[in-house]
């Protein structure tokens, strides 16, 4: 274990964030109470913007990016959790103010781990990750809600072909809801199809300013992109629907009127993975096991390894990769 391991620091270079290869042993990570060998880490949008320098992600360098990891504990200070133990962690600040899951080694507090689910592999939890995770927090908050129920008005789901957007397809259909996906790539039909989507919008049509209050057409929608088509999905929800906001690919402003707040009793949920308490994410990894199709999570997922993260980072941000990422991090 005094082996040195590969890592994908941001480091200072020139007073910018500057992502590089270090190698590190495990007595440069923090002093933190459990040790885990990190079998899979993934790649998300926000990886993306932290390791191009897109996005100011990392809040102190030198920095371990990777916002999630999966693997197995190996000693632990805490109580709570044994050498041997099968771990995940989602968020909790990894790749921001903590040291995240882009190494072999990482050390980690012991209230940041969740039990890997025993219906996932390593390599499916992180086929998964936050973007998955973060789908399962977004349909868990429609439906606690009460504004969508199978059978009833379409879901939409926006930005379809990413990460978040294929998990919310796939569990939305799986729980029978009818569901629509907002995309901009129509080569990706037929995949989004497979996972469960019945009718297709042209992500452009969205993303012009509309009026306050257009036609009801959702029940209920998942929107990972923010801006102008979260303003023109709220104003398509119909009566008494609600919409989980969880993302911002398309920008962070929301040019919205409280016209369908307030005359149609719409909700905007908003939704944050990374902070999330451990009953809303232990919730939320149920529903993934319960709901998941693990042969469709197979066809959105490759694995690939630490070295292509450069190349990977640059296609994420430019809204170019399809599915998930794994990341081979040994
Ligand atoms: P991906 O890059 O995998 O997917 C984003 C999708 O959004 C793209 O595939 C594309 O879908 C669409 N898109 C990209 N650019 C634009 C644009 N300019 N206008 C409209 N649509 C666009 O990212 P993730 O799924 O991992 O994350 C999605 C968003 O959710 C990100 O903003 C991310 O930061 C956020 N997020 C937030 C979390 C939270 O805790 N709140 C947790 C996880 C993610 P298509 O090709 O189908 O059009």
């Amino acid at each position: 274990m005094n082996d040195s391991f590969r890592a994908m620091m941001i480091v200072d270079r020139d007073g910018r964030p500057h992502a590089e290869f270090r190698d590190l042993t495990t007595a440069d990570l923090p002093d933190h109470d459990v040790l885990v060998e990190i079998a899979f880490s993934t790649l998300n949008y926000k990886d993306g913007l932290a390791i191009t320098g897109k996005g100011r992600i990392a809040r102190r360098l030198p920095m371990v990016a990777g916002i999630d990891l999966a693997g197995t504990v190996v000693e632990s200070r805490s109580p709570d959790w044994a050498p041997g133990d099968k771990v995940l962690v989602n968020g909790w600040g990894l790749s921001e103010t903590e040291w995240g899951g882009y190494a072999r080694f990482q050390k980690l507090k012991p209230q940041w781990l969740t039990r890997l689910p025993d219906a996932f592999t390593f390599e499916e939890a992180m086929g998964i990750g936050t973007a998955g995770y973060t789908a399962a927090l977004c349909v868990d908050a429609l439906e606690d809600w009460g504004a969508i129920s199978p059978g009833g008005r379409e879901v939409l789901v926006t930005g379809a072909a990413g990460g978040v957007g294929s998990t919310a397809i796939s569990l939305l259909a799986r729980k029978g809801y009818a569901v629509t996906a907002a995309t901009g790539r129509p080569e990706a039909h037929a995949y989004l199809s497979e996972l469960g989507a019945t009718a297709f919008v042209d992500r452009a049509a969205l993303a012009e300013k509309g009026g306050a209050l257009q036609k009801e057409r959702w029940g209920g929608a998942v929107d990972s992109v923010g801006s102008t088509t979260l303003a023109n999905v709220l104003a398509q929800t119909a009566y008494g629907g609600a919409v989980a906001a969880c993302g911002l690919a398309g920008g962070m402003d929301l040019p919205a009127t409280v016209a369908p707040h307030i005359l149609r009793g719409v909700s905007l949920l908003g939704i944050d993975s990374v902070m999330a308490p451990a009953a809303r994410r232990e919730r939320a990894w149920k529903t993934l096991a319960a709901h998941l199709d693990k042969a469709r999570l197979g066809r959105i997922a490759r694995v690939e390894p630490m070295s292509a993260l450069p190349a990977l980072a640059e296609e994420i941000v430019a809204g170019k990769v399809r599915g998930r990422v794994i990341i081979d991090v040994s």
